[in-house]
């Protein structure tokens, strides 16, 4: 059956893709509630972005009220439910791109802002920058009226219990008593949306905890325009999720626009060499949402899966998590 990804006549609609990060947490332990709930919540997400977009709204609008769904569940890594650092403290980081016109907005180590996709849309908006850190992008939140939460509301049971076994294994790595290994799903859960709306304009977001146990004050690419967000209407919409330092030294999300634009060659084509050779030869573990203005959509991804989910005008939700 074809799934929305492999229509070969996409619509020239309407279009929503989301991930909820790369990675898949291992059969045994996802148990049937836990995948129900998680795909209930992309459901959610791809259907707020739906009502925007089938009102005519703007894709960046969609993009961010999928994304804030994502943000408020704890089941994702973003917003409620972040990855620990190795203090046990949160931090997260976010982007936004208007395909339209190219402007963009992100903030990085936040601690506070409740949603942080929508303080990457102020500094996009309402600042002459692109990206905005630590207490300075908290100050503008607060200049502009964003909810701010107390840390304990980000922090969850599980990632404390996630921390935990991270922290082990890594004591056992360094006393050579076991490789490291470290479990496929420990760094689920990154969150992204790109769309295409009915005035043929695109745009990209990402929102994340980052990676667990990272040191205090590490930034991954999620924040970073070129490497884990991109949008553009003359060639794609790309959010990236994965291990962050291999997409920032890869620029993932803007080479699969560049091989577009420079090489002429098609979105599935460009978004399938780079993560599933570029990305994957370097080591670098993760996958791709990404859609041009035709609607065509591509999502590869090289890790054992990834959460993903795609609405198209006639409004019936697609989601996956593995490989199929
Ligand atoms: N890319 C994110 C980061 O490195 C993590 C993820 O997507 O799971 O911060």
């Amino acid at each position: 059956m074809a799934t929305p990804a492999s229509r070969s006549q996409p619509s020239p609609d309407f279009v929503l893709v989301i991930h909820g990060g790369a990675g898949v947490v291992p059969k045994d332990e996802l148990t049937p509630e836990k995948e129900k709930a998680a795909r209930a919540t992309m459901d959610a997400a791809l259907l707020a972005g739906h009502s925007v977009l089938s009102r005519g709204g703007k894709s960046v609008d969609a993009v961010i009220a999928a994304i804030k769904i994502l943000e408020d569940s704890p089941l994702f890594n973003a917003g409620k439910g972040s990855v620990l650092t190795a203090d046990g403290t949160v931090g997260m980081d976010a982007s936004i791109m208007d395909g339209s016109t190219c402007q963009a907005g992100a903030c990085a180590d936040v601690k506070h802002v409740k949603n942080p996709i929508e303080l990457a849309r102020l500094v996009m908006n309402k600042t002459h920058h692109v990206l905005l850190a630590g207490d300075g992008a908290e100050i503008l939140a607060k200049e502009h009226g964003l909810t701010l939460m107390p840390a304990d509301y980000f922090i969850t049971e599980h990632r404390k219990l996630q921390l935990q076994r991270i922290q082990k294994q890594e004591q056992e790595r360094k006393a050579g008593e076991k490789k490291a290994q470290l479990n496929s799903a420990d760094n689920i859960g990154t969150v992204g949306a790109v769309a295409l709306d009915k005035h043929g304009n695109l745009a990209a977001g990402t929102s994340t905890g980052g990676m667990a146990n990272k040191r205090f004050g590490r930034i991954g690419d999620s924040p970073v325009i070129g490497a884990g967000t991109y949008a553009n209407n003359q060639t794609c919409a790309v959010s990236g999720t994965g291990h962050g330092e291999y997409f920032l030294r890869g620029v993932v999300a803007y080479d699969i626009a560049a091989k577009m634009e420079y090489q002429g060659v098609s979105l599935a084509n460009a978004a399938e060499e780079v993560v599933m050779r570029k990305l994957k030869d370097a080591g670098g573990r993760g996958g791709v949402i990404a859609l041009d203005a035709k609607g065509n959509v591509a999502m590869p991804f090289n890790s054992e899966g990834m959460y993903r989910g795609v609405i198209r005008a006639d409004g019936k939700p697609w989601t996956a998590i593995r490989k199929e």
